[in-house]
């Protein structure tokens, strides 16, 4: 028997009453109340999916949020290319048990336009992603902590493939007393390498194989992290610029508590990032390093 189709819910106070209800029923019937959020923008994929998988192992009730947030769009980026299948979305978490997708509009979230109360992400927001994308990481926790004041949830999962927005958020769950637990699930890729990302749809097969480069960099790096940060670099420079079509945005070796850049004599664990235009396409990749 297959299981039911999600219930797809445009409305916070809609959403807030099935969530009550549902988890009321359930301390009667004296069955798992969890509450487990999955933030995602839509147009699922085997990554997102690897998330819910693992939200419905921390959760009987789990909900997916399905919203492009504009207020971490900057102008000029793709907000009204971004793809949009909500259908397809709805189908591919039927398969996995997941009871509720809540898709609310932007002017669900943003009665009033643009919100003017929002999260800082501090100094670390304003690096890599941040630099490229101003003000992209106050709005995406800006919209984390309006989702996890709605949803209230016992936790929350993030794919590791966005290593910036797990720090950040780790910390605002942190510095801000949310109640959540925050969940990390490892970067899903596919054969050959490629971090999975609904904008690889963006990229022609050409571009596509060139993108295998960041992937294929980054492991190159992993494998010589024992000689120090600057081999890594070199290691993964060499794998990258070897690719015309790849513009290289930022290539870096992070402290995975602070996340600021290592210096060249640091040694323990870390995190290489690197960010890079493939066309117009931005991709972006991490893998952790152990410079032991
Ligand atoms: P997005 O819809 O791109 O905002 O992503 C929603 C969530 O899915 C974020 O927590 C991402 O880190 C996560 N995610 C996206 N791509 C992947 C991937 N390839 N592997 C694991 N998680 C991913």
């Amino acid at each position: 028997m297959s299981p039911p189709i999600p219930e797809v819910i445009g409305t916070i106070a809609e959403l807030r009453d099935r969530l009550s209800l549902t988890t009321q029923n359930f301390a009667v019937a004296g069955a798992d109340t969890r509450v487990v959020l999955v933030p995602t923008m839509g147009a699922l994929h085997a990554g997102h999916l690897a998330l819910a998988r693992r939200a419905r192992e921390l959760g009987d009730t789990v909900v997916v949020s399905v919203f492009v947030n504009p207020l971490q769009f900057g102008a000029g980026e793709d907000l009204d290319q971004y793809p949009r299948t909500l259908d397809a979305d709805v189908s591919a978490l039927a398969e996995l048990g997941v009871p509720y997708v809540f898709a609310p509009t932007a002017q669900e979230m943003y009665p009033d336009g643009a919100a003017e109360t929002r999260v800082g992400a501090g100094p670390v927001g304003s690096l890599y992603e941040g630099a490229a994308r101003p003000g992209h990481f106050d709005g995406m926790l800006t919209v984390v902590a309006k989702l996890i004041n709605i949803v209230d949830p016992d936790a929350v999962v993030f794919g590791q493939k966005d290593a910036q927005q797990v720090h950040l958020i780790e910390r605002m769950v942190a510095e801000l007393n949310f109640r959540a637990s925050v969940d990390v699930v490892p970067t899903v890729r596919e054969e050959g390498g490629l971090a999975l990302s609904s904008r690889n749809q963006y990229l022609d097969p050409v571009q596509r194989e060139s993108a295998r480069s960041l992937s294929a960099g980054l492991a190159a790096a992993a494998s010589v992290a024992s000689q120090g940060a600057p081999a890594a670099l070199a290691a993964a420079h060499a794998v990258i610029d070897a690719q015309p079509l790849v513009k290289l945005d930022y290539l870096v070796v992070v402290h995975p508590q602070t996340f600021l850049p290592v210096d060249d004599d640091y040694r323990g664990p870390a995190r290489m990032l690197v960010a890079a235009l493939v066309g117009t396409t931005r991709l972006i990749d991490n893998v952790p390093l152990d410079i032991t």
